[in-house]
């Protein structure tokens, strides 16, 4: 291969070097001699792979080719794959503001692209929110989910109870304007209030409303525990709503939360591969972490608590019946998730209790866990890791050819800055749990096939131009539960739509990502 690199101005010059005999490639990008695995599961091969505009034009073995090139990436020794893509995350914060927008914690893991909105919350603002990142620049790609707890509140609000016909079509047709608008489908929160307070049979009614639009519906179910109808219940949930609404259903990083349900990943990999077999498309995404990320209050309240907003819940605080109520069953809730001392505090404006656990906190306090909590709940909350998995069902529904990576990326919680070098670093290279071609195709080909994003998560001629380089054996989470935003290692190069976005480890500042519709 002889590459000349273009450089303007200097063009003249180098066409003297140019040979005539060769065949001839000109690339904007040309990334020289690495690893690449495609995506599609197959083995690393050997090959260049050769960007123009924001396409790939180029994929094989060019050495018999004059290139000229602006930019040459060496990646001799290193593994060239699809860039990432999560099909969960929270960021639609960081993407509208210009501070934040470069969307960093991913693009330094190899993720180009990213879905928000997810677990039935966010802006129902769809078509404005993609115009904004549109403006002004993203550094991944992103989509997003209209979420049914958002389009609930905001034609009910906090109120609990079933929709009446009118609240009914008034939803109905929020969640219509939110696919027009580009939506990719319809999230829910089901243990969250106030999505919480929806019956089936409205979740039913307003998928199939994303469903007629050609979305995807995708849930934190219910329980992923045994606080109401159970694991297994809320496996049989979701599939009666993809079933009736006639929809695909991807269900939010799919776990055994809590001792009352570990070892249960056996039958809920059972009801969704019977369902697949049925015809149903049913996936579901996963981090690799034993630890969730939520708040002190949705772990340990029960749902009826919260009915009406904050008010409502100082009210039931305030009486003694309600508030021995709710004591007794928080007592149960923390128990389930594995006692006082696995829920650690990781993000918070109350004073004195960041980083520490329950358990600690409620002994420097001198009273009861509950109670602490409840003091923590109404200063004003603090986000959670709580440690509630166990590694055998972790590694269970690792494996799942129909589960993918997905981060939940959310602040406190290191799955924000690590989950997809960890999955490599752990998983792969320690754990061998996966192959790398494996880890790469349900980080990439995999979800975009899901998610119906077009020409993205493979490597192959004609689809779009984004690419991560790493280094296999430095691929590594750095964030963890103390300091979870360090970024990952291991990652050299990024490319979003042909624009390189990280060189050489280092973040060029280009916001190259788009806003994807439905
Ligand atoms: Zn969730």
């Amino acid at each position: 291969m002889r590459i000349i690199v273009f450089v303007a101005g200097l063009c003249a010059a180098l066409s003297v070097a140019a040979p005539t005999a060769e065949a001839q490639a000109r690339f904007d990008v040309l990334i020289r001699g690495g690893s690449v695995i495609d995506g599609t599961g197959t083995p690393a091969q050997t090959a260049d792979v050769g960007i123009r505009g924001d396409r790939i034009v180029a994929i094989g073995d060019l050495s018999d080719t004059t290139i000229i090139a602006t930019k040459v990436v060496d990646a001799r020794g290193r593994i060239v794959a699809p860039g990432f893509i999560d099909p969960h995350t929270h960021t639609a914060g960081d993407l509208s503001d210009t501070t934040r927008n470069s969307n960093l914690a991913y693009l330094m893991q190899g993720v180009t692209t990213v879905v928000t909105n997810n677990d039935g919350g966010g802006t129902i603002e769809i078509g404005r929110t993609l115009d904004t990142w549109t403006r002004q620049g993203i550094g991944t790609n992103a989509a997003l989910y209209v979420g049914q707890g958002s389009v609930r509140g905001s034609v009910m609000g906090m109120t609990g109870g079933a929709a009446t016909p009118a609240q009914l079509a008034q939803m109905r047709a929020v969640v219509a304007k939110a696919m027009d608008e580009g939506a990719i489908g319809m999230s829910t929160g089901l243990y969250y209030a106030p999505g919480s307070f929806a019956p089936t049979e409205e979740v039913i009614e307003l998928a199939k409303v994303a469903a007629q639009k050609g979305g995807i519906y995708d849930s934190h179910m219910r329980d992923e525990s045994s606080y109401t109808i159970g694991l297994v219940g809320s496996i049989n949930e979701t599939i009666r709503i993809a079933r009736e609404a006639s929809i695909p259903v991807h269900i939010a990083h799919i776990k055994a939360l809590g001792v009352d349900v570990w070892g249960q990943s056996d039958s809920v990999i059972s009801l969704i591969v019977a369902a697949r077999a049925s015809g149903l498309e049913v996936t579901a995404d996963q981090y690799p972490y034993t630890a969730s990320g939520t708040g002190v209050g949705a772990a340990l309240l029960p749902r009826w608590a919260e009915e009406g907003g904050n008010d409502s819940l100082r009210a039931r605080f305030a009486n003694p019946e309600t508030r021995a109520r709710i004591v007794t069953e928080m007592t149960d809730n923390m128990r389930r998730r594995g006692g006082a001392a696995s829920l650690l505090m990781t993000s918070t404006r109350v004073p004195g209790i960041l980083g520490k656990n329950l358990e600690e906190i409620a002994r420097e306090r001198g009273k009861p866990s509950v109670e602490a909590a409840i003091d923590i709940i109404l200063a004003g909350g603090s986000s959670v890791a709580s440690f509630n998995m166990n590694d055998d069902d972790i590694r269970n529904f690792m494996v799942q050819d129909w589960v993918v990576t997905g981060s939940d990326g959310s602040g406190g919680h290191p799955r924000k800055f690590g989950t997809f070098p960890k999955l490599i670093s752990e998983y792969v290279q320690k754990e061998h749990a996966l192959t790398l071609s494996q880890a790469v195709r349900r980080s990439s080909a995999r979800t975009a096939e899901m998610l119906r994003i077009k020409d993205r998560g493979t490597l192959a001629v004609g689809k779009f131009a984004d690419v991560v380089v790493f280094d296999v054996s430095t691929m590594k989470d750095r964030a963890t539960y103390p300091e979870p935003t360090l970024l990952a290692e291991g990652v050299k190069f990024v490319v979003v739509n042909g624009v390189v976005a990280i060189d050489n480890g280092v973040y060029t500042g280009e916001t190259a990502g788009r806003a994807l519709k439905r």
